[in-house]
């Protein structure tokens, strides 16, 4: 099993599962045309998935449109269920920065069928996180600066005040649905701006005071 890397910190944390929020931002549900959910919109990703910061995203052969989306992780510390908003908070332990790499053109056809978007969520390095900083360390304020080039270029250029549900209140409703426990990351979601990378192209993630995530396309 992985495990997750902490910042300013010896102790290392087991990987248990890596839950996922979509559409978790007006803008980018809308520039894909899914309406605002009401509630989080939640998937899962198999931890065969992680891969850490500094290691390559390999492109599986048979999709031709791989999309980068930068998205905040966080960290749960302890085993909650039906958790209230203050119990949810006081589970969230630690926070990265993290590459929620899809396939967008599987993504589309699986959506047409109504199938699950696993396949195009799921495949190996589509899940890229950075070390994780402790909440000790550094306590989220939600108005973080979010950000992702791609060589050279800007394409997501947002702050985490823009997410339509925040980390409390993912972890709330996620807990209302199945237990949470201590190593479980949630990825939360992206913001507007999301595109095509090619072979060879170098993405830099980051996430104020949180953490900056590199990965390479092979
Ligand atoms: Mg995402």
């Amino acid at each position: 099993m992985k495990d997750l890397i902490l910042k300013n910190s010896n102790e290392k944390i087991q990987l248990n599962n890596i839950i996922c929020v979509g559409r978790n931002y007006a803008a980018h549900a809308e520039e894909l045309g899914n309406k605002v959910p009401k509630f989080p919109l939640i998937f899962l990703k198999p931890t065969s998935a992680l891969i850490y910061s500094g290691d390559n995203v390999i492109m599986p052969e048979y999709s031709n449109e791989l999309h980068h989306e930068i998205e905040l992780v966080i960290l749960i510390g302890t085993t909650i269920k039906n958790a209230g908003l203050t119990e949810a908070e006081n589970a969230i332990i630690g926070y990265a920065a993290g590459l929620d790499m899809t396939l967008r053109d599987l993504q589309s056809k699986l959506k047409e069928k109504g199938h699950p978007w696993t396949l195009a969520k799921g495949f190996d390095t589509s899940a890229v996180v950075s070390d994780f900083v402790l909440k000790n360390d550094y306590l989220l304020n939600n108005t973080e600066a979010i950000s992702l080039k791609v060589n050279d270029e800007l394409r997501q250029n947002s702050n985490l005040s823009l997410m339509l549900f925040k980390p409390a209140e993912i972890v709330k409703y996620i807990s209302s649905k199945m237990t949470l426990s201590k190593g479980d990351i949630i990825f939360t979601g992206t913001p507007e701006g999301v595109g095509k990378v090619e072979k060879g192209n170098e993405l830099f993630g980051a996430i104020e005071n949180v953490g900056k995530v590199f990965t390479q396309i092979k």
